[in-house]
């Protein structure tokens, strides 16, 4: 389709208090768009406030907050009027603490996907959809990758090991971005592009500490890895290159299809090394890895399931990015810099 946006049209964020959307609505605001952000309570201050400071700095564009809940057929119609663009970031992430993986995570996901879509279908101006996915719906365990035909996961690859009872939450991405695909093929009004981020670090713009990114941070630089690092593997990208990745998905007209971001993979020895360069002993780091028996002993406590062991301990993996490079002209930040700048903004808020 190679829509061309208007830039004098709206442009609707959904979960725009999220880590990834505050970055996404700053710098939209910083190049003077006008900004429909969605939350689902805009009186609670600790969603709002930096979306607040964020409106009275950035003078250059207009930002607009519209209430509305996932769960709640039509709620985004409103927010949507006028706007060419819809950027659809909402999704619960969390992957400790799931007590009902429907209801939490799968319900949300998906319902919310063809709440918001078939809403862009009824809104008129709605000439292209970005999605938020995520590195989870191209895998789910590490040990997928025997299933590639050289051990790198590209945007071919759809996540066929996850469930509802083994890594829900990469299953409630999967599910739905496959509901988004089928969707955005039943009608020719708006096309749908999709963001594949790997695991998002960087700087946080709100003071929520319970980000699962910035959570997972805090416990490496934390200590609670002190006395041994998991044995896990990510890929890494910056929280502003991957806002960057979706103003880049919307507004350039022959962008399609999925990108992954990811600029390296580390595990979480290579980024205690890292910080511990930087930070040379004033962090509580871990200068090894947990030995594997103990993970099998321990790791349930934590939630880590044996077949979660089996399948992702001590298996390294790797990404194909070139398509983001390409598709979108996306340059990466050094993962190694997202990591340092998590920590130093942690630091300055008093949580290190
Ligand atoms: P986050 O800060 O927790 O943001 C999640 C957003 O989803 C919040 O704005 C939240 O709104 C909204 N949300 C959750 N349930 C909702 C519901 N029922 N109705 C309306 N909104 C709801 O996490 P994030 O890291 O920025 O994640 C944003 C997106 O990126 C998600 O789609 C996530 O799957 C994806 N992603 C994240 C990473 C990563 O490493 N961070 C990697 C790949 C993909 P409230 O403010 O109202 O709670």
């Amino acid at each position: 389709m190679n829509p061309s946006i208007d830039p004098d049209t709206p442009v609707l964020v959904t979960g725009a208090s999220g880590f990834i959307a505050s970055w996404i609505v700053q710098y939209l605001l910083h190049e003077g768009y006008t900004v429909h952000g969605t939350v689902r309570d805009p009186s609670r201050p600790e969603k709002v406030a930096h979306l607040m400071e964020m409106r009275d700095r950035e003078q250059g564009g207009k930002l607009k907050l519209f209430e509305a809940d996932l769960l709640d057929d039509g709620s985004f119609a409103e927010a949507m009027k006028g706007c060419e663009l819809v950027i659809h970031t909402a999704s619960p992430f969390f992957i400790s603490g799931i007590k009902d993986a429907q209801k939490q995570l799968v319900d949300p996901a998906l319902q919310g996907t063809r709440n918001v879509l078939n809403t862009a279908s009824q809104s008129p101006d709605v000439k292209r959809v970005v999605l938020t996915s995520s590195a989870a719906a191209i895998y789910g365990d590490a040990s997928d990758k025997e299933q590639t035909e050289n051990g790198v996961f590209t945007e071919a690859h759809w996540n066929t090991s996850s469930s509802l009872t083994h890594q829900p939450y990469s299953y409630s991405k999967t599910v739905a971005e496959r509901e988004a695909w089928k969707l955005a093929e039943q009608q020719d009004q708006w096309d749908l592009v999709v963001i594949n981020p790997a695991f998002v670090m960087g700087p946080s713009l709100s003071q929520r500490k319970d980000a699962t990114s910035t959570e997972t941070l805090l416990q490496l630089a934390g200590g609670q890895f002190k006395s041994g690092a998991p044995a896990l593997y990510f890929g890494i990208v910056d929280v502003r290159d991957v806002a960057q990745a979706h103003i880049k998905a919307g507004f350039t007209p022959g962008a399609s299809g999925r990108h992954i971001l990811s600029d390296k993979v580390m595990s979480f020895l290579d980024m205690a090394q890292t910080l511990r360069r930087e930070y040379n002993g004033q962090l509580p780091l871990p200068k090894g890895l947990i030995p594997k028996p103990l993970a099998y002993i321990f790791g349930p406590l934590q939630g880590l399931t044996w077949k979660f062991l089996r399948e992702n301990w001590g298996i390294p993996i790797a990404f194909d990015n070139s398509r983001s490079q390409e598709d979108l002209d996306l340059t990466y930040r050094p993962a190694e810099q997202a990591l340092l700048d998590s920590v130093a903004d942690m630091q300055s808020k008093g949580w290190l």
